[in-house]
């Protein structure tokens, strides 16, 4: 089992390679991300010890739950599910550097509200449905900007890019259209030079898609299933408003 995590992390590392070089990008630019919803922390372990150091959970649950066991190792841990309000708190509490998934004011305010009595700081994404599916979380495209302008007044959020799920479909055209109007409206953003926000980090491409991702010029690649296999539970529990606790 150990070395079947091993072994995929270095096909990944691969993959991530060889899209950048068919793109003229340094790999360097790409920072692998690994997903570990369901994933036990033992199993975690075992990637992070390879040298990998950035994870992400979905779930304040999960994150807690596992806290402890990973401490030993250094890493870092990104949020990469639907946050609601009252959990705001907890990822606090559990040292999340960066929110991926920003997609309401309010959510961002009460954020702030939290990290000003803390004195603390934090890096978000604005997460964008870029496959307009009603599934799916994510601000709609045509809102983005005006969310950034409104968030960017946050001083203890810095805004550094965006963060899609795309489209899950064997259409590769398709899955490229959803990643090429994320591209579009970082591009966009960055013209209108807004005080506080940076914009150099496209999250975007998963086990599935990374390639296309990365052709389309994603900088971190979330990837879950293609190191730690299959997951019983499916996705939509994660990312279903309807199927929510
Ligand atoms: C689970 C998850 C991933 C990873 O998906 P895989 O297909 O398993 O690589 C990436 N991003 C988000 C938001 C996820 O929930």
């Amino acid at each position: 089992m150990n070395s079947t995590i091993i072994d995929n992390i270095n096909t990944v590392r691969h993959r991530i390679k060889e899209a950048c070089q068919k793109n003229g990008r340094d790999p360097q630019e790409v920072k692998l991300l690994l997903a570990t919803k369901t994933v036990a922390a033992e199993r975690i372990k075992i990637a992070l010890q390879t040298g990998q150091t950035l994870i992400a959970e979905n779930k304040v649950q999960e994150l807690k739950e596992k806290y402890e066991d990973l401490k030993e190792i250094p890493h870092n841990n990104h949020f990469i599910g639907h946050l609601q309000t009252n959990k705001i708190k907890e990822i606090l509490k559990y040292n999340v550097s960066c929110v991926h998934s920003i997609d309401r004011f309010d959510l961002a305010q009460k954020l702030h509200q939290r990290l000003t009595a803390e004195n603390k700081t934090i890096d978000i994404l604005i997460q964008v449905n870029t496959s307009y599916e009603e599934s799916k979380y994510g601000a709609a495209p045509d809102q983005v900007i005006d969310l950034v302008r409104q968030i960017s007044v946050f001083n203890t959020l810095h805004i550094k890019g965006l963060m899609t799920i795309g489209l899950l479909s064997a259409e590769a055209d398709r899955v490229r259209k959803c990643f090429q109007l994320l591209k579009q409206i970082q591009q966009e953003i960055i013209r209108l030079d807004i005080p506080n926000v940076t914009m150099q980090e496209l999250s975007m491409g998963m086990s599935g898609d990374l390639d296309i991702a990365i052709a389309e010029g994603a900088t971190i690649v979330r990837v879950g299933t293609a190191i730690f296999g299959q997951r019983n539970t499916p996705d939509n529990y994660y990312w279903n408003e309807n199927l929510m606790e």
